[in-house]
């Protein structure tokens, strides 16, 4: 069996690395020169960085399988700090009642529970946008204040055009009263971490992990094959597919093709797709992201993994510190590296602005929320365009994705998985598992439906972390 993957992330390489394990004829083409994808760590300034925050986090026991034998003891437990940042003030998230009782207006809060009793007396009958759902969840006022602002920075479109199935999968699902509960007779004398509070981080950056999957893949008669962009899908007359057709031209034959490239373009490299398939994927898109970086001159800025800054004032929606992940990261380094989020499409003048620009914009901001004092030196900014990375769940997509996913299960020897692969707004875990089980499908001839993937985010974040990671 020679099974050809495109795309060397956390799908890919989890892939490659199961089926070279089986024993399987492995070759990973990579258009980068890195491995990893959006989950890679490279070194900016003499230390690692990663591509914003990467906090992996699983229940699942392969893909603890996978991370610890690849990881070893290498990885630092981090103990958890992300909070909200809005009208200059911290909120705890997950939110914390008490923490939002105190800092928020007494006004403010009587509208909460206002709105609160409203919504339960008149929910939405059937929530179909983010707006709805998290509305009947916590009450208009709540979802104005934690949701909206952050929302549709991110995703560049209104909350009441998002799907709601964004909510169910992000959202801890906890309504307002469940959470009062809580905050008054706490978490019933049960002193473990769950991971919630802590999360495993490999020492050098999440993608450690990756580099070390595609070194076991190298070194166990697979080959990964990175500046390698592939061009297309190659379907014989029958229209089963029989390789892939690299950007020199070349055609590389196999029996299998697993595909981690943007799911719109790899259907578009098809034969023959019916008319009315073209027309559902060209309705999917994706928001890209920009990343910038700053290093500043200081060591103590703020505390927190990452912020999440929901203040509508400025255009940044997320800021990781790097200082506060493991010690490795950092090395000897007296300063510490920022990574402030940009959201944008590819019309949006700041996707098409010069890095200068975009550099001088988070400056600005940063200290605009004054996370770094005036008189603190920023020493180097640095620029990162990542593109296609978040699937954008605009209310109606599951309609043309399953018209999509429906004609893919006819294509005979393609697997479409990742997050852009499949259209799947995935963490590294949810690629990981779609990896390892699209390897059990071709190796067992299983015919699991790859594209219900989609772990319970909840049920995974109750797990204590000492059962799933400390043996
Ligand atoms: C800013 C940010 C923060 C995130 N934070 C977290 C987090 O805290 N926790 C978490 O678990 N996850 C996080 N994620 C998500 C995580 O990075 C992804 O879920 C994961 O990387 C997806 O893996 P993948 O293999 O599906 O796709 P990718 O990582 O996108 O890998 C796909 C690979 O395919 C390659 N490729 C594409 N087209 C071609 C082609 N034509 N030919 C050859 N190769 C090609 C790409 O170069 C890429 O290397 C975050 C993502 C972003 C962008």
């Amino acid at each position: 069996m020679k099974v050809l993957i495109i795309g060397a992330g956390p799908a890919g390489l989890s892939c490659g690395y199961e089926l070279v394990k089986a024993g399987c004829e492995v070759e990973v083409y990579e258009a980068s020169p890195f491995v990893g994808g959006m989950a890679r760590s490279f070194d900016l300034w003499g230390q690692r960085v990663d591509m914003g925050p990467h906090r992996f986090f699983s229940k699942e026991k392969h893909i603890n399988e996978f991370f610890t034998t690849l990881v070893k003891d290498d990885y630092t437990l981090v103990n958890r700090l992300t909070r909200i940042y809005y009208r200059n003030r911290f909120f705890h998230y997950p939110i914390k009642l008490f923490n939002v009782l105190w800092n928020l207006p007494l006004v403010t809060i009587f509208q909460i529970l206002w709105e609160y009793g409203r919504i339960r007396m008149f929910p939405y009958k059937n929530p179909v946008t983010f707006e709805e759902w998290v509305s009947n969840r916590f009450g208009r006022k709540l979802f104005e204040i934690f949701f909206k602002h952050y929302s549709e920075k991110l995703w560049g479109i209104s909350t009441s055009k998002i799907d709601a199935d964004w909510a169910a999968q992000r959202i801890k699902s906890l309504s307002l009263w469940e959470a009062v509960i809580s905050a008054i007779f706490g978490n019933k004398g049960d002193k473990h971490k769950t991971l919630l509070d802590q999360f495993a981080y490999p020492n050098h950056g999440t993608g450690t992990l990756y580099e070390r999957a595609a070194a076991y893949i190298n070194e166990h008669g697979g080959k990964v094959n990175v500046k390698t962009p592939v061009q297309g899908i190659v379907q014989d007359a029958q229209g089963k597919v029989i390789g892939i057709k690299l950007a020199d031209g070349s055609i590389v034959t196999a029996d299998r093709v697993v595909s981690t490239m943007p799911l719109t373009l790899m259907v578009k490299s098809l034969q023959n797709v019916p008319a009315d398939v073209v027309a559902s994927v060209e309705k999917l898109y994706f928001r890209n992201t920009i990343l910038a970086y700053l290093e500043v001159d200081s060591l103590d800025l703020f505390r927190d993994n990452w912020i999440y800054v929901h203040s509508p004032e400025v255009k940044h929606g997320r800021i990781t510190n790097f200082r506060n992940w493991s010690k490795d990261l950092n090395g000897d380094k007296k300063t510490t590296i920022l990574c402030m989020e940009f959201w944008a499409f590819d019309n949006d003048p700041i996707w098409k602005d010069q890095d200068e620009n975009i550099a001088e914009l988070a400056k600005k901001e940063i200290h605009l929320l004054k996370l770094v004092p005036p008189q603190t030196k920023i020493l180097n900014a640095f620029i990162l365009r990542v593109p296609r990375c978040y699937p954008v769940y605009e209310t109606g997509y599951q309609v043309n994705l399953k018209k999509v996913e429906n004609y893919l299960d006819t294509v005979e020897n393609l697997l479409p998985i990742g997050r852009y692969g499949s259209f799947k707004y995935n963490n590294q875990d949810h690629s990981i598992l779609m990896g390892i089980l699209a390897a059990d499908k071709i190796m067992q001839g299983l015919d699991t439906d790859l594209w219900k993937i989609n772990t319970d985010v909840e049920y995974q974040e109750e797990a204590r972390i000492k059962d799933v990671l400390i043996q």
